[in-house]
């Protein structure tokens, strides 16, 4: 349960546009890929950098509330579920790719970056990514790494 003191403050650093306690917004965000897990986060919040995460962060670790990060929702195990309730936290925004390091062969990016995209960025600089989940046209860079993600390629 988010107090209404509690709630305007998110929405001071995310703005109302990007927090969502609405009765549809909430049922979209209560599964993913998993089939039959549901359960309802108290609201759904998109941050778009950083700083935003760590105010979030902050507020929520004052209160106790549980977050829960979320890339896609291509998960298999109920990983984005929200079984305690609290805020889902959604990083459709935060998807820019920082920095190639062509020198010490690393890429820098915001954790919403779509897995192709960074495997197409790599393939412009004549590198190789080889990590190649199924979902990687959909399946973020965050995702992949919590849920150790890869495919045939990196198993090659
Ligand atoms: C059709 C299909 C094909 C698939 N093929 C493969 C495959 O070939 N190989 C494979 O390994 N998996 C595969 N998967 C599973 C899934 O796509 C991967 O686990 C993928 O890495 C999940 O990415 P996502 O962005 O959807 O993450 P989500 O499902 O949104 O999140 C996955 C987990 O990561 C956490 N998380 C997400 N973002 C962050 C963040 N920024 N910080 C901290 N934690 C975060 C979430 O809380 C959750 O626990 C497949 C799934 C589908 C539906």
């Amino acid at each position: 349960m988010i107090s209404s003191q509690v709630k305007s403050q998110l929405i001071e650093i995310v703005s109302s546009a990007n927090y969502d306690d609405s009765n549809a917004g909430r049922l979209v965000y209560s599964y993913d890929a998993t089939p039959q897990f549901q359960s309802m986060p108290d609201a759904v919040i998109a941050p778009r950098s950083k700083e935003e995460v760590s105010q979030i962060v902050k507020i929520c670790n004052t209160h106790r509330i549980p977050i829960v990060p979320r890339g896609s929702g291509t998960n298999l195990c109920a990983g984005t579920c929200p079984t305690e309730g609290g805020i889902v936290l959604l990083f459709k925004h935060m998807n820019r790719i920082l920095e190639i390091d062509e020198e010490n062969l690393t890429i820098t990016v915001q954790p919403g970056v779509i897995t192709l995209d960074l495997i197409h960025a790599a393939e412009e600089k004549g590198l190789f990514y080889p990590p190649d989940p199924s979902s990687m046209k959909i399946s973020t860079i965050g995702g992949n790494i919590n849920e150790n993600s890869g495919g045939l390629r990196g198993l090659k």
